[in-house]
């Protein structure tokens, strides 16, 4: 069992991984197993009406491991680099 640390917001009720398994958002490893799963994951984030909060709280939170906002732990890097010297959040 995943035991997940965060602070609940109002917005996370409304994100497409609520009925989804939590297990495709946090893959252990880098194995083709673990590169699936979060390729499912960021799918279902590409269809979430809340990707934009979610990636913001997972930058301004650092959130450090799992699929957050439609991107992986090493995409976020990047991400939060751009954040720390410029305030906002800017994928891609
Ligand atoms: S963007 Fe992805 S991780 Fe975030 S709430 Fe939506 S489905 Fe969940």
């Amino acid at each position: 069992m995943l035991n997940i640390d965060f602070e609940q917001e109002d917005w996370m009720l409304e994100g497409g991984c609520v009925y989804s398994d939590t297990e495709l958002f946090f893959p252990v490893g880098s194995s083709m197993k673990a590169m699936k799963q979060a390729n499912e994951a960021k799918a279902i984030c590409m269809e979430c009406p809340v990707v934009t909060e979610c990636l913001e709280y997972a930058i301004r939170t650092n959130q450090d491991s799992g699929v957050w906002g439609g991107t992986t732990e090493d995409e976020r890097k990047s991400i939060r680099r751009q954040y720390r010297k410029t305030g906002l959040v800017i994928n891609g």
